[in-house]
């Protein structure tokens, strides 16, 4: 069974049912037009550090938005994962956070980037070449891109990923490890790949006021990233209360509602200090 988001609500299909299929199909061909068309936008989510409140890197999300209707990047983005069209998109979302990288570095701000990657688009051959050639194209230093991948696309296939994360950690960009925790982290992996930074879920973070066992994780997951030598980031933090927690965890950065949604570049800019 499959889980669906629209702004309609949820909407639960069978793999086999014909809606979802349908859904699937109109969803490609509008996005394959969309891209034709430049209809995508980048919004940026400002984060945070905790023990100063600084900020100065942002992640970039991609917004879509289809004849009027709202389609969430949570929706089809695993549709142009399935059809390839992922890789045709993923260039696009490299070069549209590239321009505004070079954007705000002429202006003379330091901001960081972060940018989310498909397992599929980090495992094309000839991925870290195209950043290498991108920092060359834009002129803009290594260390204002960061990658955001998720955990399953490295651990699903650990030894090519490693091989990749190495040439990536060369050119200097930053790494991190999107939505940790909730794949099977392999804690003898995580330890061998060249990260940086990883990001505790945000499923851990919205329970963890209420629920002992999420704070015990997202606690343990401080404690891991950091006697590994790593940053860590928390997602999706909306209130005082889970900023408190976080801060007494020594988490380094934060990022959520509370502090920021993600918004326009013309409108993040106001919030980088
Ligand atoms: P993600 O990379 O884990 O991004 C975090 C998601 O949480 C974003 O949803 C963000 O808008 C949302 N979020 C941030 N703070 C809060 C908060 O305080 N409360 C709540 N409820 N939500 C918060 P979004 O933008 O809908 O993106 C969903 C997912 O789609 C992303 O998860 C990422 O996996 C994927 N995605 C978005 N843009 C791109 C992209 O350019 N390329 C790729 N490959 N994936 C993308
Ligand atoms: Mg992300
Ligand atoms: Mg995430
Ligand atoms: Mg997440």
């Amino acid at each position: 069974e499959i889980a669906l988001k629209n702004n309609q609500g949820v909407h639960y299909f069978n793999a086999d049912d014909g809606a979802y299929h349908q859904r699937r199909l109109t969803i490609t061909r509008r996005l394959e037009q969309a891209l034709k068309h430049n209809e995508l936008t980048l919004y940026y989510q400002p984060k945070q550090q905790l023990s100063d409140g600084r900020v100065q890197s942002c992640e970039c999300l991609l917004r879509w938005i289809d004849n009027g209707e709202f389609i969430s990047p949570g929706e089809f983005i695993p549709i142009a994962e399935r059809s390839g069209l992922i890789l045709v998109l993923g260039e696009w979302v490299l070069d549209s956070a590239f321009n505004q990288a070079r954007a705000w570095y002429e202006e003379g701000r330091k901001i960081q980037i972060a940018i989310n990657i498909s397992a599929r688009q980090f495992l094309q051959p000839g991925f870290a070449e195209s950043i290498e050639r991108r920092l060359r194209e834009y002129a803009i230093p290594a260390s204002l891109i960061e990658l955001e991948l998720t955990e399953t696309s490295i651990m699903d296939n650990h030894q090519l990923a490693s091989a990749v994360l190495m040439e990536l950690r060369a050119l200097g960009v930053s790494l991190s490890i999107d939505d940790f925790g909730t794949g099977y982290s392999s804690l003898a992996y995580l330890s061998a790949f060249p990260v940086d930074k990883v990001k505790i879920d945000r499923s851990f973070v919205s329970q963890m006021v209420d629920a002992p066992k999420q704070q015990a994780i997202v606690l343990t997951i401080c404690q891991l990233a950091h006697n590994l030598g790593l940053k860590v980031i928390a997602e999706g933090v909306e209130t005082d209360v889970q900023r408190e927690l976080l801060h007494q965890y020594g988490c380094d950065f934060l990022q959520g509602y509370l502090f920021a949604r993600p918004v326009p570049a013309s409108e993040a800019v106001t919030l980088f200090n």
